[in-house]
């Protein structure tokens, strides 16, 4: 089956550096799609990170080996996949494919900028959003406020932003995620403009 000519929902991803707000914005935006149109469903990622506490396997991600990644890689059953911060991060191709194609559903993909750069590179359709800090000192009060990453991770989560942020440019939409309920409308703006897009266009 061609992911590229059969594809009936619409992919989107929403990308951008660690803390910059994504995870927040897209469960508000899930929320908010399920008490009303029901149109979007997340993409689960593979993982090799350990889960955080109150993580849950299959919910948040599917924790996964070292191996077992490995062996998915091989079998090429990633559309996507990337060392995240020394993790492993992978989307299920087939799922995607399930979703898109035979459930017409529309697709959401939170994933990191190396990852949603291979989509956007490669010929499958795609609405991709970007989420940019509002400014480099905010995102460091982000990742620390958070608390659930070491000062180590936080170090190199805040040296990889600097150079994720050059490739928004590459992105469909770029958003400035300062005010929390702006952002959210930006969003789904981007995302309505896209499904609009997709209907109108023969
Ligand atoms: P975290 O470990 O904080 O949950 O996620 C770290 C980063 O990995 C985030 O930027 C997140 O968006 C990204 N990520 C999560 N799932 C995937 C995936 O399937 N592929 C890629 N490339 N990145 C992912």
């Amino acid at each position: 089956m061609s992911i590229k000519n059969e594809k009936k929902g619409s992919l989107f991803i929403i990308s951008g550096p660690s803390g910059a707000g994504k995870t927040s914005l897209l469960s508000e935006i899930i929320k908010r799609d399920q008490a009303t149109e029901q149109k979007l469903t997340l993409s689960i990622s593979y993982t090799t990170r350990p889960p955080r506490k109150g993580e849950i396997d299959g919910v948040n991600y599917f924790f996964v080996s070292q191996e077992e990644f490995q062996a998915m890689q091989t079998k090429q059953e990633f559309l996507e996949s990337a060392l995240v911060h020394e993790y492993h991060y992978g989307t299920n191709k087939k799922w995607v494919e399930q979703q898109l194609c035979q459930q017409k559903k529309d697709i959401v993909l939170e994933i990191d900028v190396q990852g949603a750069m291979q989509i956007i590179q490669s010929d499958m359709k795609c609405c991709a959003i970007f989420i940019f800090p509002p400014s480099f000192e905010i995102l460091k009060k982000r990742l620390t406020d958070r608390q659930t990453d070491t000062s180590e991770s936080i170090k190199t989560r805040l040296e990889n932003a600097s150079q994720e942020m050059k490739l928004g440019k590459n992105f469909d939409y770029g958003i400035t995620n300062d005010d929390y309920e702006t952002s959210l409308h930006k969003i789904q703006q981007a995302m309505q403009c896209y499904r609009d897009m997709q209907v109108n266009t023969p």
